[in-house]
């Protein structure tokens, strides 16, 4: 099993290291990282600067490991069509610190450096941890992480998605289990702090503070608060196929 790794932390980030370590034990992995964090950088690419392609050594016994001067869309295009000699059969991304769920994975580096595996019909897995402090242990979620990898290639699964896990921050032996879940809805209140600079002049800080607003069990927030290790397939094809076909029936009557 040929295995690339990206994340939006950074190359030097705990998760990534937790990951590449769990992986090791189940293929020859490849790192192709952020030499700086770019979270909720999204699907965004490089255009205007060159990309810097730089192979470091690693704390762990991976083939190869490139810190790169870009997104994490960057780090996995550039992997996949150029740093890789051939294509991989798994592209994961992360651990990274902090959830991706409900309506943050349309901003998620973690998730986008994963869709670019998806793009190309390669089986492709985001890996998140509930948590926002990097201090916390991410070798609980990188097992668990190896859990759902094993599962979706022993089942065979479609290849072309990107398989979306969050894991709780709680005790090993608290996790109840993978739960299938599908993109639960959170509603952000008070979204920027208005703040004043030592000059008085006004400016604004994102901040983030959810409500969940859909308390179904299958939804992934749901799931992860209850205990379980989520796993929600998305796919590329953002097309609402309901909506196309009642705008066409629609316009073809008019
Ligand atoms: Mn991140």
């Amino acid at each position: 099993m040929r295995i690339l790794v990206c994340n939006d932390d950074g190359i030097n980030a705990p998760g990534l290291l937790a990951l590449a370590h769990e992986l090791c034990s189940f293929g020859q992995v490849t790192i192709a990282a952020p030499d700086v964090e770019r979270s909720a950088a999204s699907n965004s690419l490089t255009l205007a600067h060159p990309l810097r392609v730089r192979e470091v050594s690693f704390p762990a016994p991976v083939e190869r490991a490139y810190a790169i001067s870009g997104t994490p869309a960057d780090c996995a295009k550039i992997a996949l069509s150029t740093l890789l000699p051939e294509k991989p059969d798994l592209v994961v991304s992360g651990i990274n610190c902090g959830p991706n769920m409900c309506v943050d994975i349309f901003y998620s580096g973690t998730v986008a450096a994963a869709f670019e595996g998806a793009f190309r019909g390669i089986l492709s897995v985001s890996v998140s941890l509930d948590t926002y402090s990097s201090q916390d242990d991410f070798s609980v979620a990188a097992c668990w992480a190896l859990r759902c990898i094993r599962l979706l290639v022993d089942k065979k699964v479609e290849p072309a998605r990107v398989y979306n896990v969050n894991v709780p921050c709680i005790a090993e032996t608290e996790i109840k289990g993978i739960k299938v879940t599908r993109t639960g809805k959170i509603d952000y209140r008070e979204e920027y702090d208005h703040r004043r600079d030592p000059y008085g002049r006004s400016y604004y800080w994102i901040k983030g503070n959810p409500e969940i607003v859909d308390n179904s069990p299958e939804c992934d927030i749901v799931a992860v608060k209850a205990g379980y290790v989520s796993l929600t397939p998305l796919q590329p094809d953002m097309t609402d196929f309901v909506t196309y076909n009642a705008l066409g029936a629609k316009l073809s009557n008019s």
